[in-house]
């Protein structure tokens, strides 16, 4: 049985539950809170060591203990924005799987949240997702349609969509 302590949600990553995404259903021992994980983190980490982490040790955050150090669960970096939101962002949600490493977007200091790619489902339906796709590949001289490329982003209150080209 789980509950929602197993299954805390996250608001930069809101898919990270979703299959191929950052966590599988797993009774494995979780390296920090010693319970078993419900949610195993199977995304990736920078770390000096490498741990089972479950979901509610990554949304807690707090790792350098059992990570050896200074971590990191984005192969990348944020925009600038405010301190505490950078640290929620990259210590305590999971990241998203990509070719490069890219920049988070943060318009006006506050990480968006990710989507998606461009090729999924009905996100390139979407006519506000369609035009920042078209912006992207526009400003690399492209004339591009839905791709696998294109790392969709949302802001929280769900206004306004970035796209992110992540070339492989
Ligand atoms: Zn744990």
């Amino acid at each position: 049985m789980q509950d929602s302590d197993d299954q805390p949600h996250f608001r930069f990553n809101p898919r990270a539950y979703e299959p191929g995404q950052a966590f599988e259903a797993s009774d494995k021992i979780c390296g920090s809170c010693a319970r078993p994980c419900v949610w195993e983190h199977v995304a990736g980490v920078y770390a000096r060591t490498e741990v089972t982490l479950c979901a509610r040790c990554v949304a807690a955050g707090g790792l350098e203990g059992v990570l050896g150090g200074r971590y990191s669960f984005h192969d990348g970096e944020v925009e600038d924005c405010d301190p505490a939101l950078e640290a929620e962002l990259m210590e305590r949600s999971p990241g998203v799987a990509c070719f490069n490493p890219f920049v988070w977007p943060a318009p006006g200091g506050v990480p968006l949240a990710f989507l998606g790619y461009g090729e999924e489902g009905a996100l390139p339906a979407i006519p506000a997702v369609e035009a920042a796709m078209a912006a992207a590949f526009a400003e690399l001289g492209w004339d591009a349609g839905p791709s696998p490329h294109a790392m969709i982003f949302r802001t929280l209150d769900g206004e306004t969509y970035r796209v992110v080209v992540d070339l492989d």
